[in-house]
């Protein structure tokens, strides 16, 4: 059986006037559905590219990528993004941040409002629905970014560094926060980030890229206890084990 998404020798290139700026070379990926997937790799390096083209914003130049069998665009499965800056506007309440979403799709029915509600309701920003983004915490304001994807109900979240805009105690928390939502969900979710101990404390894989064209460079199964969170992982005797050898992975070759 073929995996939920797959990424069979995918390369992509930038064209420009001043040139060619080639971004990815011959990458392969398979993820299964729930899977947890940390993506790491030096700034540049073409990860918010490899997301772009996951999602069908960019098309592969050679290979293929496929969601449950599809290419993006054809695919039923829905795909949720969050992106490194909430993109939260300030002349809408949080409710309202919160549905922009279901706007955009045309899905402001009461059955879908309703779920937006309840999702605060669940993810405890019921009292803050009537607030303005300033009134919230990055943390928070980071939640409610969360909760507007997952009104759109997506089957696969695309996490493009989504706390490195946080200071580092905040980040710690809201990563432990958002990965401990999206696991209840049972989402499957690909996170990016250049932060390699984020990556392991959040994926069940961690993928190591090379510098620009990036190429897949190792992929490294990382396992701890059921249900440990990324705050609980970091405390683990192996987190330090995993962070070594793949920090090895991420020096070779450089
Ligand atoms: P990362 O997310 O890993 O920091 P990106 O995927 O954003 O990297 O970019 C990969 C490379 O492609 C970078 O060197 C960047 O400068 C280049 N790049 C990104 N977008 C464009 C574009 N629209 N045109 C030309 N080059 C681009
Ligand atoms: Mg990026």
């Amino acid at each position: 059986m073929s995996s939920f998404l797959t990424l069979n020798h995918v390369s992509f290139s930038y064209h420009s006037p001043q040139g060619e700026v080639p971004a990815m070379t011959d990458v392969c990926l398979s993820i299964e559905k729930g899977e947890f997937i940390s993506i790491v790799g030096p700034s540049g390096c073409g990860k918010s590219t490899l997301l772009s083209l996951i999602c069908g914003l960019l098309q592969p130049e050679e290979g293929e990528i496929l969601i449950d069998g599809l290419p993006p665009g054809d695919s039923p499965v829905r795909v949720g993004y969050m992106l490194q800056r909430d993109h939260l506007f300030e002349w809408r309440n949080i409710f309202s941040n919160v549905c922009l979403g279901l706007e955009i799709q045309k899905k402001t029915d009461s059955e879908h409002t309703a779920g937006a509600a309840q999702l605060l309701k669940t993810y405890g920003l019921e009292d803050f629905s009537k607030a303005r983004p300033s009134e919230l915490s990055g943390g928070m304001r980071q939640r409610a970014a969360l909760i507007r994807t997952m009104a759109l109900h997506p089957d696969l979240l695309l996490l493009d560094e989504p706390f490195s805009a946080l200071d580092y105690q905040t980040r710690l928390e809201v990563c432990d926060d958002i990965a401990t939502i999206i696991r209840n969900a049972e989402k499957t979710a690909v996170l990016v980030t250049h932060d390699l101990s984020e990556a392991i404390s959040f994926g069940d894989r961690v993928i190591v890229l090379s510098s620009r064209p990036a190429r897949v460079k190792a992929d490294i199964t990382v396992s701890f206890a059921e249900g440990m969170t990324p705050l609980g992982r970091r405390n683990s005797n192996s987190f330090y084990q995993y962070f070594n050898q793949i920090w090895e992975e991420l020096k070779r070759d450089e």
